[in-house]
C-alpha cells in the first residue's frame, strides 16, 4: 500500500503511569513506520504530559480526546484546546459515539469542538457513524452524511481528518464487511468534496471500529480508507505495533 496513512490509537480512560513503557514501544514503532505513515494516539488527558515527554524526538503523535468549544472560562473538569496546545499535542478527537451519546453532543457541538480545535493549531479528527438501528433500516448513509453536515467546520480542511465509526463496530470485535466500508468511505469522499471542491479529495478517512492485528489489512486495503481509529487494540504496543505495520 503506497498512500497516506494515520493509525491513530484512542485509549480513552484506561492508562496509568506504567502504561508509559507502551507509548515508549508505540513511538519506536513511529519512527521505524514509512514516512507516508503517520502515528498518533491520544491517551488521558493526565497521560499526556508524561506521554510528550516518552516521545520526545520521535514522530509519535499526541492528542486529546475531546476539548471544550471554548478557549478558556468557567467550565469545570473542562480542557480547553489551547490547553492542548501548549503541552505540544498534534490534534484532538472529537464527536466520539460514547461523548455523543453519553454527553449528549450534538452535530453543532461537534462543530464548535472541531472549530475550536483548529484554531488552536490542532488538527480535528472528527467521528461520525451510525447505529445498529440506524444500519438495519438502510439508513446508514443519509445518518451519516448528516453527521458529516452538521460536525465539520466551515473553512480549513486541511486540518480535518474523518474517522467512520460504525457505533455497533465499536469494542464489540464485529467489522463491517470491506465492501460495506467502500460503500461509506465513497459517499464520505463525494460528500467532503462537495462541500470542500478538490481539498475534500485530501482529508483522510480513517475505519474504526474492532480493528485489530488480524483485519487491518484488509481494511487497509479499502481504497478511501486512509487509516484507522483503533481503541482496544491500541492500548498494548504488541496488539497496535502490528496494525501500524499492516498500513
Ligand atoms: C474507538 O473507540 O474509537 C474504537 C474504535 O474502539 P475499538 O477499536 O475498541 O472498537
Amino acid at each position: 500500500m503506497e498512500k497516506p496513512m494515520l493509525v491513530a490509537g484512542n485509549w480513552k480512560m484506561n492508562g496509568l503511569k506504567a502504561a508509559l513503557v507502551e507509548v515508549e514501544a508505540i513511538a519506536r514503532a513511529a519512527d521505524s513506520a514509512p514516512s507516508r505513515v503517520e502515528v498518533a494516539i491520544a491517551p488521558p488527558f493526565t497521560l499526556l504530559a508524561l506521554a510528550r515527554g516518552a516521545a520526545a524526538g520521535t514522530r509519535l503523535q499526541l492528542g486529546g480526546q475531546d476539548c471544550h468549544a471554548n478557549p478558556s472560562g468557567a467550565h469545570t473538569g473542562c480542557i480547553a484546546a489551547p490547553m492542548l496546545a501548549d503541552l505540544g499535542c498534534d490534534f484532538v478527537i472529537v464527536g466520539h459515539s460514547e461523548r455523543r451519546t453519553d454527553n449528549g453532543e450534538t452535530d453543532a457541538v461537534v462543530k464548535l469542538k472541531a472549530t475550536a480545535a483548529i484554531v488552536a493549531g490542532l488538527r480535528a479528527i472528527i467521528c461520525v457513524g451510525e447505529t445498529e438501528a440506524e444500519r438495519d433500516a438502510a439508513r446508514h448513509l443519509d445518518v451519516v452524511a448528516a453527521q458529516i453536515d452538521g460536525s465539520l467546520p466551515d473553512a480549513d480542511p486541511a486540518s480535518v481528518v474523518i474517522a467512520y465509526e460504525p457505533v455497533w463496530a465499536i469494542g464489540t470485535g464485529r467489522t463491517p464487511l470491506a465492501g460495506d466500508v467502500d460503500e461509506m468511505h465513497n459517499a464520505i469522499r463525494a460528500r467532503l468534496v462537495a462541500r470542500y471542491g478538490e481539498d475534500g479529495r485530501r482529508i483522510l478517512i480513517l475505519y474504526g471500529g474492532s480493528v485489530k492485528p488480524s483485519n487491518a489489512a484488509e481494511l487497509f486495503a479499502v481504497p478511501e480508507v486512509g487509516g484507522a481509529l483503533v481503541g482496544g487494540a491500541s492500548l498494548k504496543a504488541a496488539d497496535f505495533l502490528p496494525i501500524i505495520a499492516a498500513a
